[in-house]
């Protein structure tokens, strides 16, 4: 799993250096897809209930889930949600990160610190004995308290032979349910979707692109972290 989460890992840097006004969410599609392959990754996406995609791009107020096109250019100003997985040696990475294109306005700015800044909060409690509900709390209280909402709608989960494991991770307080209790050796992916204004969301008639209800930005931060006897191993973070 470590493998496939540093192939990610290395395609979203790759990405990152690429992102700039006039380029199409299908040529970042395409330079995500050639550089995994070239290393014996197979995007996970790519037909996943029939994605089109290998990457999932969105841009503003579309959430998560968003759709590469050479009719989708970016813009200065825009933010861009990537989320890339892939599949390497029977394992899958996935991790996803939130960019602006060139010189974007302070409330993305802070939307985009907040929501990087709520997974790590969420990965300091991946400790053996906390429970699911412990990273959903972290998420949501640190969120809430900077004046934005997650998501509900849409969850974390965890991951390794399959893309989509048990649990479900939600970014929201779950109260009346009893929450999974972490174990050693489970591993999850962590991913607050994080909205400016309403957290309701609606699927476009594309069927798969999520945007926020009122329209207002959203952020998305995904990292693939281990539960450790230790300190939580986070496989897609970079480590060169
Ligand atoms: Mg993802
Ligand atoms: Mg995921």
């Amino acid at each position: 799993m470590l493998a496939a989460n540093q192939i990610v890992a290395a395609t979203l840097a790759m990405l990152e250096d690429k992102i700039q006004p006039g380029i199409t969410t299908l040529q970042l599609d395409k330079w995500a897809e050639d550089y995994a392959r070239k290393r014996a990754a197979v995007p996970a996406f790519k037909g996943y209930r029939g994605f089109p995609g290998s990457l999932c791009v969105s841009i503003n107020e579309q959430v998560v889930h968003g759709i590469p096109s050479d009719a989708v250019v970016l813009n200065e100003g825009d933010i861009v949600s990537i989320d890339f997985g892939v599949k390497h040696q029977g394992f899958y990475g996935d991790s996803a990160v939130t960019l602006a294109v060139g010189k974007v306005s302070a409330k993305k700015l802070k939307l985009i610190e907040v929501t990087r800044q709520s997974l790590e909060l969420a990965i300091e409690q991946v400790r053996v004995g906390n429970r699911i509900n412990d990273l959903s709390r972290a998420v949501q209280g640190y969120v809430e308290k900077c004046g934005f909402s997650v998501v509900r709608q849409f969850v974390g989960h965890g991951i390794g032979s399959e893309l989509h494991e048990a649990p479900e991770i939600p970014n929201y307080e779950r109260s009346n349910e009893r929450s999974p209790r972490l174990m050693a050796g489970m591993a999850l992916a962590i991913e607050p979707m994080v909205n400016v204004g309403t957290y309701e969301v609606e699927v476009m008639k594309d069927g798969w692109t999520v945007l926020t209800r009122d329209r207002k930005p959203s952020a998305h931060f995904e990292h693939t972290v281990v539960v450790t006897d230790g300190d939580p191993l986070v496989l897609s973070r970079r480590h060169d």
